[in-house]
């Protein structure tokens, strides 16, 4: 008999993780120390800033981001808008290009989506960072065949935000009884899924 991946059975809808889930990133984090020690202050006030907002909604992608860089300029020289220009022209940019040079994408993981899709279910890219679209480009994946692309800043909260979790399910029209969550961290992807009753597959 074949085997079959049966974690599909009963899902009508599926919502993956992108950065440990997608891709094997191990190695990433010291690269980016690597690449960017001469800003190791703001590298460790982006961690800070991270831990900070965990567990804090807000109502929109500009007020958690307004949090976000105020946060990471606590204490330190630069203001939140050296933060913002720093986050994302260099910092994520960094990433991408990393992702690009030094990582690939989880063969099983993207079997598994492309079953998904084969069986017309829906599908959804959720990550706790921004800059979807360049690193799926980045690891020679195409958004297009996504049904939705999304970061939970741009809902205004980290993951493992119930109310971001649920305006996903939302966005591609499903409920929870019938999505599998998929990542690699059961304190984020995990207890995103157990926030709003879906089921979780681990990475
Ligand atoms: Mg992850």
């Amino acid at each position: 008999m074949k085997e079959e991946n049966n974690v599909l059975n009963g899902v009508k809808a599926v919502v993956v993780d992108l950065d440990g889930t997608i891709y094997d990133k191990t190695g990433l984090a010291q690269r980016i120390v690597a690449r960017l020690w001469w800003c190791l202050p703001l590298l460790a006030a982006e961690r800070f800033a991270r831990r900070n907002a965990h567990y804090v909604q807000f109502a929109s992608e500009e007020e958690f981001f307004g949090f976000f860089f105020e946060t990471m300029a606590r204490g330190h020289w630069w203001g939140a808008g050296i933060a913002r220009a720093w986050y994302f022209e260099v910092y994520l940019p960094t990433m991408v290009g990393l992702i690009r040079r030094y990582h690939h994408p989880r063969k099983e993981v993207l079997e598994l989506i492309r079953e998904a899709k084969a069986k017309g279910l829906k599908v959804a890219i959720y990550s706790d960072y921004g800059a979807v679209v360049e690193k799926l480009e980045a690891l020679g994946i195409a958004p297009d065949m996504f049904d939705l692309l999304i970061s939970a800043p741009e809902l205004g909260a980290l993951k493992p935000s119930e109310p971001c979790a649920r305006r996903v399910l939302d966005m591609i029209e499903a409920t929870p009884e019938t999505t599998l969550f998929i990542g690699d961290r059961d304190d984020k992807d995990g207890a995103s899924a157990r926030a709003v009753g879906a089921r979780f597959l681990k990475i």
